[in-house]
């Protein structure tokens, strides 16, 4: 975690050298973790969705939670994001505990630092798709003019020119989710959270999507979550962990 160590530093060292290196690494964070899930318990209803789900995100990283239909992926997703909140365990956004802050705090949270790209875009039809963009800094409080402004910009980055006044029946599967993506980094956000984004594509869109999110990503220095069932789509990412019976374990990882 985010945070210097609360135990003692370990044994006395004769050596002055050994003494300062050890107070050194007991000021330094143990881990970089941006996000952290710690023994997560969340049931709905008789149903139990997670039983002991830990997760931790470095900055910057881009984390695929993979697993069976059911196995509490998206609840998973969601707690993080402050969405849903865990009957037990708790959610760290660096120094600060997310899951006991109130719904008001934990929703301005989700507005100011993080972004959202589900499955189908969920783009709002009466807009036109530069207004879908720019909704996350226009419900922020940025002006019309500025907000606009801003939106336009990722047009000719996605491959979207010309389609700035087009609405969400007017774009193809591949377009609208292009746009959606737009919308969940526009705002620069902290941490993406992004639940099955190309689910809905077929593979030659889904990889322009997924080679789009992540260079966008790593760009901005985003830490992304990806919740996703198909290996193409977790291929993208720095680590893979598997989500199994409301629990979290490793699958592979290209990076340690
Ligand atoms: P996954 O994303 O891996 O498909 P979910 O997190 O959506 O899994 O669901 C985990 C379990 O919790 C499943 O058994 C699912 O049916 C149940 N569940 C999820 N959301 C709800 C809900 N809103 N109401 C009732 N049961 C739910």
């Amino acid at each position: 975690m985010d945070r210097p160590p609360s135990g003692p530093a370990g044994p006395a060292r004769t050596s002055g050298a050994t003494v300062t290196a050890n107070l050194l690494a007991a000021a330094e964070p143990k881990t970089a973790n941006l996000i952290e899930a710690r023994d997560l318990h969340l049931s709905f209803g008789s149903t139990p969705a997670l039983r002991g789900a830990s997760l931790g995100v470095r900055k910057g990283e881009i984390v695929a939670v993979m697993g069976p239909s059911g196995s509490g992926k998206s609840t998973l997703l969601h707690c993080l994001a402050g969405i849903l909140v865990a009957e037990a365990g708790e959610v760290w956004l660096g120094r600060q505990r997310l899951d006991t802050l109130s719904d008001e705090r934990r929703s301005a949270l989700r507005r100011d630092r993080f972004g959202f790209v589900f499955q189908s875009g969920q783009l709002v039809p009466e807009l036109t798709a530069e207004e879908n963009v720019a909704l996350p800094l226009l419900l922020s409080g940025t002006r019309r003019g500025p907000a606009m402004t801003a939106a336009r910009k990722w047009f000719p980055a996605l491959g979207l020119d010309r389609l700035e006044g087009r609405r969400s029946g007017e774009l193809s599967g591949g377009q609208a989710q292009r746009i959606a993506l737009a919308r969940g980094l526009v705002a620069g956000p902290q941490m993406l959270f992004a639940d099955e984004p190309t689910g809905a594509l077929d593979s030659v869109a889904g990889e322009l999507v997924m080679n789009l999110l992540t260079a966008a990503a790593r760009e901005h220095g985003t830490t992304v979550v990806i919740v996703t069932h198909d290996a193409r789509v977790a291929a993208y990412a720095d680590r893979k962990v598997i989500v199994r019976d409301g629990t979290v374990g490793t699958l592979t990882g290209t990076r340690p």
